[in-house]
């Protein structure tokens, strides 16, 4: 079967022009932009990296934004005050905080301290009890990425078999309840797997649309999935690679290479969820911002 790429690269493109142009429709009314803030405490690279990207696509779109830096020995006092001042700071619509923290750190308490007014990872309790229930909120990035990415290629969700594997709160978890519910991209019929999952390969293959997201380079093989599946790979794996001039690579959790043929559609893993989540983290501010116009 020949497969075809569900391209996060252009998708996100496509999804960042069309607010560029709400976003030069509010600068006309001589209205202020949308901003972002976001807190980075340590040096994480990866973390680094995903920031970085973040601030461009935010000039991309024509919002301002701020990187809030912390070294590592901020204390969780610090750390809360700060999230206090942006709940606060009228000119802040929604602000982010980049994970991991240092293990000191009570990841929760930061959490439940954030508005979930300004919420834009959409990780707040009280936005992820709206988003099981259908009510408003703001989605959570990735999953919220996902659906964008299945919406625009038109891949049919309703009473499709899903199966997700990974549970985290941040993907595994919200996205198998988006698909489940009534809505336009939903009504599958979804199975969500994890680490005490048995049999895996028997439920894995029957999946129309398989998602996976836990973190495990190659986990995925062609013998796990279904001729014609959909397959999403969210992994964000950093594997060896001598003929890289770093020495490393990016890989998903798919054996990319063995399963496409046996695809209708697969995300590439970097240009796949990755760009998706972004875009999602932009659409929440100005979803944030238009809110409180
Ligand atoms: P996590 O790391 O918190 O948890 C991993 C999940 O995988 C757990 O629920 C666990 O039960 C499950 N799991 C582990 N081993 C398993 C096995 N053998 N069989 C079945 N399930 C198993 O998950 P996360 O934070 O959602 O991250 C998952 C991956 O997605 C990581 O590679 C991460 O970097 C990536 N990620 C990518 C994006 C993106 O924008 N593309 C966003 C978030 C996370």
């Amino acid at each position: 079967m020949s497969h075809k790429i569900l391209d996060g690269r252009l998708t996100s493109k496509q999804v960042k022009e069309e607010i560029k142009i709400e976003v030069d429709k509010i600068l006309a009314k001589g209205l202020r932009p949308p901003h972002l803030s976001a807190i980075l405490v340590g040096n994480n690279p990866a973390s680094e990296a995903y920031m970085r990207n973040k601030v461009r696509s935010c000039e991309q779109v024509g919002f301002t934004s701020d990187l809030i830096r912390r070294d590592n020995d901020i204390t969780q006092e610090e750390l809360l005050a700060l999230v206090k001042s942006l709940n606060e700071d009228d000119n802040v619509d929604g602000f982010i905080v980049q994970l991991p923290s240092p293990d000191h750190i009570d990841d929760t308490e930061v959490l439940l301290a954030i508005d979930p007014k300004k919420d834009v990872d959409g990780f707040h309790p009280y936005n992820f009890g709206c988003m099981a229930q259908g009510l408003e909120s703001f989605l959570p990035a990735t999953p919220y990425g996902i659906l964008m990415l299945l919406e625009r290629y038109n891949i049919e969700t309703s009473g499709k078999n899903v199966v997700v594997i990974g549970r985290s709160n941040i993907v595994g978890t919200p996205i198998s309840i988006l698909l489940s519910r009534k809505d336009k991209i939903g009504n599958s019929t979804v199975t969500l797997a994890h680490s005490r999952t048995k049999n895996l390969k028997d439920i894995s293959s029957q999946a129309d649309i398989l998602i996976s997201a836990l973190g495990k380079p190659f986990f995925v093989t062609v013998d796990m999935v279904k001729e014609g599946a959909v397959v999403i790979d969210v992994g964000i794996n950093r594997i060896e690679d001598i003929t890289r001039k770093s020495g490393s690579r990016l890989v998903g959790d798919v054996d990319f290479e063995g399963v496409a043929p046996k695809c209708s559609y697969i995300t590439p893993v970097p240009g796949g969820v990755g760009p998706m989540t972004v875009a999602s983290l932009m659409l929440n501010t100005l979803k944030a911002y238009k809110k409180k116009l």
